[in-house]
């Protein structure tokens, strides 16, 4: 099991042999390439060196703890859990967080929304006062707050758990946001305060789960996911009614939506009194993000 017996009596391990037990033990359950993507992600991880590496060393022995961690990697992966809560953390925004199985692992399209936002703020002054809706391990409340340093950004989620996680993620990251627990659907909102409100909410209808990977429809929280068939908009008409409410005069809205109801979404929107609302595409071309602007 990746180990010779040398000489001495001490084992060593390869991690060339780990590689091999990888894919014998997990090729049909995910396929090869998949496989050695895993792999790649654990050799940066457990032992802080590039996917190359290897190559380069192709009798690179490691230790015992090491193999440990592989190991229980190994485990985690074949029981179905989801690479990234299995390592723990990802990284966004070049930015490192932590994660467990309270939150959402954050998405490319949402870095995606993010560097948005910062493209179109980073010369505004003070206030600006910015307000996450259902911030989950808070990647998208921290990336703004990291990256809009004049900024005062604020927080919420419906769940503690998920909050302490926030929590821990802001402070690792040096970066303060005031973060308070609170559903979506009954919120509190102080009234003309903010200059931006953004919010990835649940947006998978329930219908959708059949098409969805295991590893998201069973591992992830489903809070964080879900809408019932009937109600697709559900969290967006909380949200539009709210940041009418809290946001500014010229205030600016951007939500992430889910790419079937993209004009749905805008139609809402405009209903409730925004202005310059704009669909916008991710990098697959799939209606992606919505935009607008509290009237002035
Ligand atoms: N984009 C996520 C997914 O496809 C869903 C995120 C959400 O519901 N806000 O799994």
């Amino acid at each position: 099991m990746g180990r010779d017996r040398i000489s001495s009596g001490v084992y060593k391990v390869l991690l060339k042999e780990i590689r091999h037990i990888f894919h014998k033990e997990l090729d049909h359950q995910y396929g090869r390439e998949e496989v050695e993507h895993f792999f790649h992600h654990f050799v940066e991880h457990y032992l802080g060196q590039p996917r190359f590496h290897l190559a380069m060393h192709p009798n690179w022995i490691i230790s015992r703890e090491e193999e440990g961690e592989f190991f229980r990697g190994l485990a985690a992966l074949r029981q179905g859990q989801p690479l990234h809560y299995v390592l723990g953390s990802k990284v966004f925004m070049d930015l490192n967080f932590r994660l467990n199985k309270h939150v959402l692992i954050p998405r490319p399209e949402t870095e995606e929304l993010v560097r948005l936002v910062i493209a179109r703020h980073q010369e505004d002054r003070p206030p600006l006062r910015i307000l996450d809706l259902g911030t989950g391990s808070g990647c998208i409340a921290i990336s703004l707050a990291k990256y809009l340093p004049q900024a005062e950004v604020f927080a919420i989620d419906i769940s503690g758990k998920a909050l302490n996680l926030a929590r821990e993620n802001a402070s690792a990251n040096d970066v303060s946001v005031q973060f308070s627990e609170s559903d979506m659907t009954h919120m509190e909102i102080e009234a003309e305060f903010y200059q931006i409100i953004i919010s990835n909410p649940p947006y998978v209808l329930e219908e959708e789960k059949a098409l969805m990977d295991p590893h998201v429809k069973d591992a992830e929280p489903a809070t964080a996911l879900f809408v019932p068939d009937d109600r697709p908009l559900l969290f967006y008409e909380y949200i539009t009614g709210a940041a009418r409410k809290g946001l500014a005069e010229g205030g600016h809205l951007y939500l992430e939506i889910n790419q079937r109801f993209g004009q749905e979404v805008k139609d809402l929107l405009s209903e409730v009194g925004f202005t310059e609302v704009e669909v916008l595409k991710d990098l697959h071309g799939h209606d992606r993000f919505v935009k607008a602007k509290q009237r002035i």
